[in-house]
């Protein structure tokens, strides 16, 4: 019987996976940096237009190296489809705008990326869409946002920057119960921890940009979930409005998959050792990572995901101290990116959520004495020894 990679370890599918060889039998996965494609005969190109024919058309819609790429990650997320945009935003601005019109309402976890938070504060109200944001781990709040034009409900978990965790099943329940959809930015779980469609979400997102790649070249994101919302809402709009992943970024990313796993489960122990190394501290007034039996939403935890991934988050009490702490670093970087190779730490106040108004980071806990720390590759000795010193010296 033939094999169904569906059936394949997590492995094998991010290694094989939606591998589709040329004639000439490549082992790598050949890059096709194509625009058109030429048909037989104008019937063929008739055929392949109206969709009864298989094949490419147009680099927009799609390219062998760019479906690859969707066709291994789907797999490998366990999606019926995935489409692949140019950024983790683009993702991001596709899902919810293939989903709402004028007159919805969107209720979202306050704890977002940046640049999610614009979107949804700057941008949807333009269009007439309102929102409602919610603490992600109060279920009672996410039911008391809902209304009755309530279409879609957003949550990262775990969320930017300080790690908190939302039960994904009791949040799809109370979105469907009101006709809604539940969309999870699933970047800090990544597909080898946490699986958000088998848990009741609607639709995943990934910004590719961060562990998918993981060593710091490419931009790229991807929506997935079923064939038949990600074809209502989403293949006209993907077309038409342009936020075609390069089928460069595609290659360098489905090359990333191949040792995705390898990388996470390597970061993640890395990852436990600098935290534990960290909440041990003296200096240090509180730890958060995913993976310590400490963390707020332990048994949430326990019950959705299967690792901690590679992101801490502590408080050091304030700006100075912080800053001093960064300073001190000799290996780890200073740099506001994550899931990559190299270990780094960002001052997430005066950075990646600089912009938000000082209230709602209060709201969020996010004070100027934390840290966030995405962990590497590099050695687990080395890197708790380059911690524990600039802890030392804060
Ligand atoms: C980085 C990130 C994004 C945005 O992705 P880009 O690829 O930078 O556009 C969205 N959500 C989360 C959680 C992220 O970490």
């Amino acid at each position: 019987m033939a094999e169904d990679p569906r059936d394949w370890e997590v492995e094998t599918q991010a290694v094989r996976g939606g591998l589709a060889r040329t004639p000439y039998g490549e082992i790598s996965e050949a890059l096709f940096l194509n625009q058109s494609f030429a048909y037989e005969s104008a019937q063929a190109a008739d055929d392949r237009f109206a969709g009864t024919s298989p094949g490419f058309i147009y680099q927009r819609f799609g390219n062998p190296t760019t479906q690859m790429f969707e066709d291994r990650l789907a797999l490998l997320e366990g999606a019926e489809q995935c489409k692949s945009t140019a950024s983790g935003m683009a993702a991001i601005q596709l899902s919810l705008m293939g989903l709402l019109r004028a007159g919805d309402h969107l209720v979202a976890g306050r704890a977002l990326f940046g640049s999610c938070r614009w979107i949804i504060s700057e941008w949807l109200p333009r269009f007439g869409v309102e929102t409602t944001y919610v603490d992600a781990t109060d279920i009672d709040a996410w039911t008391n946002a809902v209304r009755p034009n309530t279409k879609v409900f957003l949550v990262e978990s775990p969320a930017n920057p300080l790690l908190e965790v939302t039960a994904i099943g009791a949040v799809a329940q109370i979105a469907h119960a009101a006709g809604a959809k539940l969309i999870v930015d699933n970047v800090f779980a990544t597909p080898i921890f946490q699986k958000p469609l088998v848990l009741g979400a609607d639709i995943v997102v990934y910004s590719a940009t961060k562990h998918i790649d993981g060593q710091g070249r490419v931009l790229g994101g991807a929506i997935l979930g079923p064939d038949e919302l990600m074809t209502s809402a989403y293949k006209d709009m993907h077309r038409h409005t342009g936020p075609a992943l390069s089928p460069f970024n595609a290659w360098v990313l489905l090359k990333g998959l191949e040792t995705l796993e390898l990388r996470v489960r390597r970061q993640t122990e890395n990852c436990g050792k600098v935290a534990n190394a960290i909440a041990a501290h003296s200096k240090v007034k509180r730890t958060i990572y995913p993976g310590r039996p400490d963390h707020p939403q332990a048994a949430i935890i326990a019950n959705q995901m299967t690792g901690g991934g590679n992101v801490v988050a502590f408080d050091l009490g304030d700006r100075a101290a912080a800053w001093k702490f960064l300073d001190s670093l000799q290996i780890v970087d200073i740099s506001n990116n994550l899931g990559d190779a190299k270990s780094m730490a960002t001052h997430p106040s005066t950075t990646t959520h600089r912009s938000m108004p000082e209230a709602e980071r209060v709201a969020i806990g996010l004070t100027e004495g934390w840290v966030r720390m995405s962990v590497g590759l590099e050695g687990p000795n080395d890197l708790v020894r380059d911690v524990s010193r600039a802890l030392d010296a804060t």
